[in-house]
């Protein structure tokens, strides 16, 4: 996300604006929709936008059941929770991944066992998840990285014949395809994010989607402390309050309107990335066929490891601010002791050399131009 202080670039005498990796757009319904709330005193979890969210947001991915949380990282653990994954459990999950997909499983008490990357996809590899199942695994965790989807044919197959639970972490891939079917809807549960700097935002929040209404109902259950729908203050289990505001809500619908703008939006960047980088010793994370790419981020791998934090610092002084792609999971103090000494050569090759560009919805062309520019810049 941008920084509330406006940063100036150095760059010779002209002085550019600092172009964050993200900053959501906000310029449609969102401050009407929140308003309402604030008008209407609707402002927790009960309230009109609350189920307009939902309902808009599973009709959007075509799916027929789903709940929203106030944040990603909660929808993974309420997924986990309903599935009753606990302890003796293994959870299969790539080790290039964001933190939550690992924390998520530690915290169910479950062991999250790891799995090397693609090289060209940067996802889950199927062989690897093939390899590493056993009689203890309760589930599969396909985390679309970036935005571009796991190898969902493969994956379902390996998941029901081997009747193990497959959970997809879409928190960074609303609107990502894959055989022209929304992720999110081939899993027994899918889960998706609204941080700030994701692709729709309700600055804090999240949504599970179920597979079937029996399993929503669950997650309802442990997502509103455990309480009965007939009988009042009456709880029957340990749950959680993992509920999402009205406010939140509000932002989301307003969002959910204008996701395909922002998509398309975002593949015009991309685009913009590929052609302009194109002869550089740099490979661009890049659509594959049967896929829609959803460009959450446009990231970048470098062919020489060493440029890396040079180009960063590079374009840091310039004003244009970058991400470095995940450190592996194996590879965090806590999570260390998983990997039992594997290494994981694809994903800490893709992680030492990767870079997350400027990747939000209203990057101008000249901006856009202007990082390539700089990276043009860098390598000669
Ligand atoms: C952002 C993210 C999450 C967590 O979402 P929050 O809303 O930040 O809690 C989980 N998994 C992945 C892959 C993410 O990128």
């Amino acid at each position: 996300m941008t920084s509330p202080s406006r940063q100036l670039a150095k760059d010779g005498a002209k002085a550019l604006p600092f172009l964050p990796v993200y900053r959501p757009d906000l310029s449609g319904n969102e401050r009407d929709y929140v308003l309402r709330c604030l008008d209407t005193t609707w402002v927790s979890s009960k309230g009109e936008f609350i189920n307009r969210f939902e309902d808009e947001f599973a009709k959007y991915i075509g799916a027929k059941n789903s709940t929203s949380v106030c944040n990603g990282t909660v929808a993974l653990h309420l997924a986990l929770a309903a599935l009753g994954i606990g302890p003796g459990d293994e959870v299969i999950v790539p080790t290039l991944t964001y933190i939550a997909s690992v924390n998520t499983v530690l915290q169910t008490g479950a062991t999250p066992v790891f799995v090397d990357a693609g090289e060209v996809d940067w996802q889950m590899s199927v062989d690897g998840v093939r390899q590493k199942l056993t009689r203890h695994t309760k589930a599969v965790m396909a985390v679309h990285l970036y935005g571009l989807p796991c190898a969902m044919d493969e994956l379902t197959e390996l998941c029901a014949s081997n009747g193990v639970y497959l959970i997809e972490d879409c928190a960074e891939a609303i609107g990502t395809l894959y055989r022209d079917r929304h992720v999110g809807t081939f899993g027994d549960f899918a889960t998706f994010s609204f941080f700030g700097n994701k692709t729709i935002t309700t600055g804090e929040g999240g949504m599970v989607v179920a597979r079937t209404p029996e399993l929503l109902e669950r997650a309802y259950h442990l997502k509103t402390q455990g309480v009965s729908r007939e009988r009042e203050y009456w709880h029957d289990t340990i749950a959680y309050n993992y509920r999402m505001t009205n406010i939140c809500a509000a932002i989301g619908l307003a969002q959910l309107e204008r996701v395909e703008e922002i998509l398309e939006r975002k593949r015009v960047v991309a685009k913009f990335y590929r052609d302009r980088l194109d002869g550089l010793p740099l490979t661009f994370h890049d659509e594959l066929p049967a896929t829609r790419h959803g460009f959450w981020m446009c990231s970048i791998a470098l062919d020489d490891e060493t440029n890396r934090d040079p180009l960063r610092a590079f374009l840091r002084e310039q004003g244009i601010e970058t991400r470095p792609v995940f450190h592996p999971a194996h590879r965090l103090p806590h999570c260390e002791h998983l990997a039992r000494g594997e290494r994981f050569p694809v994903a800490e090759s893709i992680s030492s050399r990767g870079i997350n560009l400027p990747s939000f919805p209203g990057l101008r062309t000249e901006d856009t131009y202007r990082v390539c520019a700089a990276i043009r810049r860098f390598f000669k």
